[in-house]
C-alpha cells in the first residue's frame, strides 16, 4: 500500500491566508491590529532562522511584529523586566520568548512570567492546566498543528487508539490532552517504554515526537494507520552532504500507513501558521471581540 502523503506546506499556506483575512477583518471592523512580540536571547543560529521566519510570517499576515534581540549575557532580571513591559503593552497581544535560553536563565521563571493571555506558545503552567482540565487557554503550536492535520484527514477520531512517542511538555503531553478531547484512546510511549514496536503496532494513529532519526520502523506501523512525524533530524549522506529526516522511516512506513506526513513539509510548516492563529485568538480575547469566521 502506498500511503497518502499529507501536505503540511499546503495546509499551512491556507491557514496563513485565512489568518491574513481575519487580520484584515479585525482592522476594518474593530480597528484592531494583532501584534506579536518575539524575544530572542543570544545568537544561536537555528533560533535566529526561526525568529526571522516568524517575523516575516507575522508581517505577511498584516499583523504588527515587535522584535527584541538581547545579548547572550543579559541577566534574568533584565529579561523578566522586558517580559513585564510587553505584558503591559496594549499593542502586544502575543509574546514569544524563543527557546532555548542561555543556561544562566531559569526557563520556567521566564515562561511563567509571560501573561497567560499573551502566551501564544501555550507553555505557561496556567495554559497547561487549562488544557488538562478542559478549559479555554492557549494551546502549544506544534501539537495543535498535528491535531489540525489529523482532523482534516480523519474527521471523527472517536475510539481510535493514538500512540504518541515522546512525553515532552512541548509536544507529547499537550497532544495527548488534545487527542483525549477527541475521544481517542491515548498511549504515551517514551524512552523507558518496554517493547516499543508492539506498543506502536496498536496505534490507529501514531505520532512520533522523539528526536531520534528514523527510530520508528516501517513494519511497526499497523496497516492503514495515520502517521504524524514531528521529528526533525539532520543526518549525513555518504557524499558528506546532509539532509533532514523525521523520527519515522518514511518510505517503509508509507507501505503500511494510510496517510503519513513527510519531513520536511509535514508538521514543520504548521507550527508558524498556528502561531499566527494563536495570536489572532489572543488579540480577540483581549479585545473582547469574536474571532472572525473565514
Ligand atoms: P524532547 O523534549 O527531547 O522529548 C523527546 C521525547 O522522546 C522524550 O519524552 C523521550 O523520553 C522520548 N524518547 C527519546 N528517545 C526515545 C527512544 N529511543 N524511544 C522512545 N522514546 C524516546 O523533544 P521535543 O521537544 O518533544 O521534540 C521532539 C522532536 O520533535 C525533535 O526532533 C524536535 O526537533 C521536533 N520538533 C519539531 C517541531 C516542528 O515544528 N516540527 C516542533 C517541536 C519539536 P523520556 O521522556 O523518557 O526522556
Amino acid at each position: 500500500m502506498d500511503a497518502y502523503v499529507i501536505d503540511g506546506r499546503a495546509f499551512a499556506a491556507k491557514l496563513k491566508s485565512d489568518v491574513a483575512k481575519q487580520v484584515a477583518f479585525l482592522k476594518e471592523k474593530h480597528d484592531l491590529t494583532p501584534g506579536l512580540a518575539v524575544v530572542l536571547v543570544g545568537e544561536d543560529p537555528a533560533s535566529q532562522v526561526y525568529v526571522r521566519n516568524k517575523k516575516i510570517s507575522v508581517k505577511d499576515a498584516g499583523m504588527n511584529s515587535y522584535a527584541h534581540q538581547l545579548e547572550p549575557d543579559v541577566s534574568e532580571a533584565e529579561l523578566l523586566s522586558l517580559v513585564n513591559k510587553l505584558n503591559d503593552d496594549p499593542m502586544v497581544h502575543g509574546i514569544l520568548v524563543q527557546l532555548p535560553l542561555p543556561g544562566h536563565i531559569n526557563k520556567a521563571a521566564v515562561i511563567n512570567a509571560v501573561s497567560p493571555q499573551k502566551d501564544v506558545d501555550g507553555f505557561h503552567v496556567i495554559n497547561a492546566g487549562l488544557l488538562a482540565t478542559g478549559g479555554q487557554g492557549m494551546v502549544p503550536c506544534t501539537p495543535l498543528g498535528c491535531l489540525m492535520l489529523l482532523q482534516d484527514r480523519l474527521g471523527d477520531m472517536s475510539g481510535l487508539h493514538a500512540v504518541i512517542i515522546g512525553r515532552s511538555n512541548l509536544v507529547g503531553k499537550p497532544l495527548a490532552q488534545l487527542l483525549l478531547k477527541e475521544n481517542c484512546t491515548v498511549t504515551i510511549a517514551h524512552s523507558r517504554t518496554r517493547d516499543l514496536p508492539s506498543v506502536v503496532r496498536r496505534g490507529d494513529i501514531v505520532v512520533a515526537a522523539v528526536g531520534v532519526a528514523e527510530l520508528v520502523k516501517g513494519d511497526w506501523i499497523k496497516p492503514a494507520a495515520t502517521v504524524i512525524d514531528v521529528g526533525i533530524n539532520r543526518i549525513s549522506n555518504d557524499d558528506g552532504t546532509t539532509r533532514l529526516v523525521g523520527d519515522v522511516e518514511f518510505t517503509q512506513a508509507a507501505r503500511h500507513a494510510a496517510a503519513i506526513t513527510p519531513v520536511p513539509g509535514g508538521v514543520g510548516p504548521m507550527t508558524i501558521a498556528v502561531l499566527l492563529k494563536n495570536t489572532i485568538s489572543a488579540a480577540c480575547r483581549q479585545a473582547g471581540v469574536d474571532e472572525p469566521v473565514i
